[in-house]
């Protein structure tokens, strides 16, 4: 079993990634598996200098130990370049020089990730304009995969998203083409994220079967929620930063939160306990599929 953790160095590491962090290492260690660590540093615009070292920093202060070096994405467009070769290989991609006006005016019902494309420029793009992004055809079928929290998942590719963009306007890759490509590389069996990627998993899964690859099982934990009703992240400020003196907090609530019922004796325990308690004591079968309010002034500095 391989599982992994792949962190957007937006920002410190926060309650939100720390589920996703703490889940995907405990499943891995009990099973015996191992644990990568990747660095999403893909959407250049969006990285903070200096937050994938604080990411790693903290979590190797806390105990996290992952096996292998860490794949920074920054470093793979080569590889991605290939990938996209094989699908332009097998017929599968098209220019698009749609605007995102043009997307967004066409578009009858928005997806939960923007509009739907309705495959304008399959036929080619329109004529006397520079190329803006290539997109990946979608079959006019149902892709389904059963998530370890949320089960039977379907979607139809073709209604629900539209052909989906593997290189975007401004030349940088996707997510949805990198995320593929780096777990399938590094052999990665089991992927455990946050629920706010449920809706791209069928998208993997379809790109999955592109490279005549199986997908991973997917995990996907509920989201920790602040009090405006919204993911917690950096927005929320300081007060939700995970730094080596409140992480070891941060893991019993991290556990909490996922309903695995941690003793309230190991509410001040060392992160390395915590962790070792939790190898031992988690189940994916009490992880509830819905996202829940975290008060996130709980997580401060002591
Ligand atoms: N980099 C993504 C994030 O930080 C996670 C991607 C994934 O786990 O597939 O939200």
């Amino acid at each position: 079993m391989v599982g992994r953790f792949a962190p957007s160095p937006t920002g410190p590491l926060h309650f939100g990634s720390l589920v996703a962090a703490l889940g995907s290492y405990l499943l891995a260690r009990q099973d015996q598996g191992r644990w990568l660590l990747r660095i999403e540093d893909l959407d250049t615009p969006r990285v903070v200098p200096g937050a994938a070292d604080a990411i790693l920093t903290v979590l190797d202060r806390l105990g996290f130990e992952w096996d292998g070096e860490v794949v920074y994405q920054s470093r793979r467009s080569g590889r991605y370049r290939q990938a996209l070769d094989v699908l332009q290989q097998k017929g599968l991609l098209y220019d698009c020089s749609c605007s995102r006006r043009e997307i967004l005016a066409s578009a009858p019902h928005p997806g939960e990730d923007g509009p739907v494309y309705q495959g304008t420029c399959r036929r080619g793009p329109v004529p006397g304009r520079s190329q803006r992004a290539t997109r990946l055809m979608v079959p006019d079928r149902i892709v389904c995969h059963t998530d370890g929290v949320y089960g039977l998942r379907e979607q139809h590719l073709r209604s629900e998203v539209g052909d989906f963009v593997l290189k975007r306007a401004d030349g940088l890759f996707a997510y949805q083409l990198a995320v593929v490509i780096d777990d399938l590389d590094s052999g990665v069996t089991q992927v455990v994220r946050g629920a706010d990627l449920l809706s791209s998993t069928p998208r993997q899964v379809y790109l999955y079967s592109c490279f005549n690859a199986p997908p991973p099982h997917y995990i996907h934990l509920p989201l920790a929620l602040a009090r405006d009703g919204e993911k917690i992240s950096k927005r929320h400020g300081q007060g939700v930063e995970i730094t080596a003196q409140n992480g070891a907090g941060a893991i019993w609530m991290a556990l909490d939160f996922l309903g695995q019922n941690p003793p309230a004796g190991l509410r001040n325990a060392p992160a390395a306990e915590l962790l070792c308690w939790g190898v031992t004591h988690f189940r994916l079968e009490v992880v509830a599929p819905a996202d829940r309010l975290v008060e996130t002034t709980v997580v401060h500095d002591k």
